[in-house]
């Protein structure tokens, strides 16, 4: 169980998890309708599809993205279910509840989220 949280916190994080879910879940259904929707579309002359498929690659940026907060989130909720909510997956401290509510699906504490940015902005760079 954590010791920094009560059930009180936790059964508050799950709600703010769940309702996140929900909403992405809702949005991901309408985005997914609408990129068939430009399937449809046979009519664009070359200008016209060229800003479709622009519009199109855009749209399944945020459908990825999207789905990758929705992978973090369910996350985060089988973290609650297992008693490892609030630690930090990489030093084992507090998250602490700041960063909690403004990101339930944190799952490093500050320090070790800006030591992994840094190392992926780092690999990112050298590759590009
Ligand atoms: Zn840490």
């Amino acid at each position: 169980m954590c010791d920094f949280m009560t059930e009180e916190q936790l059964e508050f994080y799950k709600g703010q998890i769940l309702s996140q879910i929900a909403k992405i879940e809702e949005r991901l259904n309408s985005q997914a309708s609408q990129a068939i929707a430009t399937d449809t579309n046979e009519m664009a002359d070359e200008i016209d599809r060229a800003s479709v498929e622009e519009a199109r690659r855009l749209e399944l940026n945020r459908i990825e993205h999207d789905k990758l907060h929705l992978r973090k989130l369910k996350t985060a909720l089988k973290r609650i279910e297992s008693d490892d909510f609030g630690y930090c997956e990489s030093c084992g401290d507090e998250i602490g509840h700041k960063r909690l509510q403004a990101r339930p699906e944190s799952r490093f504490c500050v320090e070790c989220q800006s030591t992994k940015e840094f190392n992926d902005n780092h690999v990112f760079r050298r590759v590009a």
